[in-house]
């Protein structure tokens, strides 16, 4: 019998409180493949507009592209459905699963534009729900199944462009909630070993281990990198010290960029949106609540607040440093206006295009000894405090000041990146025009 592709997607089963849809991702990859199907892509892990106001916590949508004998297709559902409900945290408020089945050779256009829309924008369930009956996709809803908007989403995100991969290792049952325990030192040697094509392992500036999670999920630990080769290999450098239950890699779209992929005018700049604009700066950046760095941009169509917060370190160093003329691109993310403020971009990258220059006036220095000449008032000319001589017709000096900074691009620390932002270190490493994906020979456990 010839086998079909299905390809599965799900989303919204975690809460603050745990559950993971990584988790129930790998879980799958084992028991699908004991009821005989086969998969043509590792799983699909895509972040979404990491902005959304429901987001669950991570806002990552999984996918499975299954190849499978026609009637093992009603167990892969049923084993689906099951596991999903058995491990999503269904009591949660807020977190509402939805599973989608689509079996097709190819992803139709309008799904992918559609899975483009949820990483760049807002999208409603309805949409989805519309387009799920256009192309003849099975939705399976729990609650209000908000969840197949994502489960959607990464059916349709199919990672030709740019993508990246995680390996994840998860925690046995007993050890959840409890420390994650992890030799650090081997955790500093594997970035040693597999930088640049791995990222996102340590924070530089903290000399603090990023690859553990905080919280009560399973994960143990998550290597990224450029392939799933350098996150194999990463991932044999590292000691756990407690037992690893299952290990997955994952592709994905993390580490891309791919929510800030237009380039927009700030008057479009719209809450829970990412954005992407040039501009002037337009007033000098102030501290506000001690920390956190606020200063506007204006691109002729409007004029918008961006702010730097506490933990983006590097960034927020440099745009303490910018001066109103300074020509930037700001990317980040509109926060809606609140009591607080008006609405505000909350930075993840600035890209210094061209620095203003810094101007000063200042007295001229004495042609006798040396020292800077005071002034005598308006018009009136200066006088050497240290010796006594006198100009009264000399004028101010013209000085560029050194900024202290260059053009180029600054980003937010690794401790504090989100999960899309693409680390300085991907830079150059970006891939494109990908159909057809080859799966290493052992790419999860069991
Ligand atoms: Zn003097």
């Amino acid at each position: 019998m010839a086998q079909r592709i299905m390809h599965i997607g799900f989303d919204d089963t975690d809460s603050v409180k745990g559950g993971c849809t990584t988790y129930i991702a790998a879980l799958l990859v084992h028991k699908l493949g004991r009821l005989g199907a086969g998969f043509i892509d590792y799983p699909n892990l895509i972040r979404l507009n990491p902005n959304v106001p429901w987001k669950t916590r991570g806002n990552g949508a999984l996918c499975l592209r299954t190849q499978l004998d026609p009637d093992t297709a009603n167990a892969v559902k049923e084993t689906v459905i099951d596991t999903v409900e058995e491990h999503a945290d269904l009591e949660a408020k807020g977190t509402e699963p939805g599973i989608v089945f689509f079996e097709a050779e190819r992803i139709p256009a309008e799904l992918k534009a559609f899975a483009g829309n949820t990483i760049t924008g807002v999208v409603t369930l309805k949409e989805a729900t519309k387009l799920a009956k256009k192309f003849g996709v099975e939705a399976v809803g729990f609650k209000n199944g908000r969840g197949i908007i994502g489960g959607l989403a990464a059916i349709g995100e199919t990672l030709e462009g740019d993508h990246t991969y995680e390996i994840i290792a998860y925690r046995t049952p007993e050890n959840c909630g409890l420390k994650r325990r992890v030799d650090e030192t081997s955790i500093f040697l594997m970035e040693k070993l597999t930088g640049p094509y791995t990222f996102n392992n340590v924070d530089a500036e903290k000399r603090r281990v990023i690859i553990t999670p905080r919280g009560p999920d399973p994960i143990l630990f998550g290597i990224r990198g450029e392939t799933p080769e350098a996150v194999k290999a990463a991932f044999a450098a590292v000691k756990p010290l407690e037992p690893v239950e299952r290990w997955v890699i994952f592709r994905t779209n993390q580490g891309t960029d791919a929510h800030l992929s237009h380039v927009q005018k700030l008057d479009n700049a719209s809450p829970h949106h990412p954005l992407v604009a040039e501009g002037t700066v337009s007033t000098s950046p102030k501290m506000v609540r001690g920390s956190h760095v606020i200063f506007s941009v204006d691109d002729k169509t409007a004029e918008v607040d961006c702010a730097a917060y506490e933990p983006a370190g590097a960034l927020r160093e440099a745009a303490k440093l910018l001066i109103p003329g300074d020509l930037v691109e700001v990317c980040g993310s509109v926060r809606p206006c609140s009591r607080a403020g008006p609405i505000t971009v909350n930075l993840e990258k600035i890209r210094l295009l061209k620095l203003a220059s810094a101007i000063a006036y200042r007295n001229p220095r004495c042609p006798k000894c040396g020292k800077r000449l005071k002034s005598m008032g308006t018009g009136k000319g200066f006088r050497c405090e240290k010796c006594g001589f006198r100009a009264a017709t000399a004028q101010k000096v013209r000085a560029e000041l050194n900024r202290g900074i260059n053009p180029g691009l600054y980003a937010a620390s690794a401790r504090s990146q989100r999960h899309l932002t693409k680390p300085l270190r991907r830079y150059g490493l970006e891939k494109s025009g990908v159909s057809g994906v080859c799966l290493v020979a052992e790419w999860h456990f069991p």
